[in-house]
């Protein structure tokens, strides 16, 4: 899943043969993110820009888009500099490229979105579609429901402002509680970091829906197709 040579993307979106599109490219016709590519050689994914004398590459295929159940222990990365297992090494052998819509941190668990439509995956990750993203969590302290309705009004953690967190006292077991928390932002870090503003360390995290889209029963590591209907009714 490291991206196919640019011709080929070329002739899989009906824009020219495979040699054809070489030619394209040699002539200096091709740009990708927005520079003018020289050789074929070049590998691309569905975040990448392609575009032929100046205008974007039509896309051919449809958007698709899936549920991912991602188990903890993966990096949502192409490619780990540090060579850690990858959420896109490990996806079932059939799925098509894929990009994820924003990050879970290596031991998030949980639900994921896939989509093999780079801009659709840009909108959906962005804080501006006020998603709620709702999480179960494993904590070691203990905390009360009183100081957790304090998250309700937002709270700046090291300088950085978040915005309403619904957050509820599910059960203690031994030292840790369970919690559900419900956010609309997308953050780096964020449940984390606003949990340890109460003190309180995160040991498991596990999202358990993003916006309209439920985790539900989904097996660890499996994917499961959002039906193009409820894809036009929700997007
Ligand atoms: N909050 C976190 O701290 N980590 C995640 O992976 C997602 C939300």
């Amino acid at each position: 899943r490291e991206g196919e040579r640019i011709a080929k993307a070329m002739a899989r979106a009906g824009v020219a043969s495979r040699r054809d599109a070489e030619e394209m490219i040699a002539a200096g016709r091709v740009a990708v993110n927005g520079r003018i590519i020289d050789t074929p050689a070049i590998l691309v994914g569905p975040m990448d820009r392609i575009t032929i004398d100046g205008a974007p590459m039509p896309a051919k295929e449809r958007t698709r888009l899936w549920l991912y159940h991602k188990p903890a222990g993966l990096v949502t990365t192409a490619h780990d500099p540090e060579g850690r297992p990858t959420v896109f090494d490990n996806l079932p052998e059939d799925l098509p490229r894929v990009v994820s819509v924003g990050r879970l941190d290596i031991n998030t668990e949980g639900l994921l979105l896939l989509t093999n439509d780079g801009g659709l995956a840009r909108v959906l990750a962005h804080p501006g579609t006020g998603w709620l993203r709702r999480y179960r969590v494993r904590a070691f302290g203990s905390v009360t429901q009183g100081e957790l309705d304090r998250l309700a009004e937002g709270v700046t953690v090291e300088e950085m402002h978040y915005g309403p967190v619904e957050a509820k006292l599910e059960r203690e077991q031994g030292d840790n509680v369970w919690l559900s928390v419900g956010l609309r932002e997308g953050k780096n870090r964020e449940v984390k970091r606003i949990l340890e503003y109460l003190g309180l360390r995160v040991n498991r995290l596990i999202r358990v829906s993003f916006g309209p889209f439920q985790l539900g029963d989904l097996a660890e590591g499996a994917v499961e197709e959002v039906r193009t209907r409820v894809l036009k009714d929700q997007l």
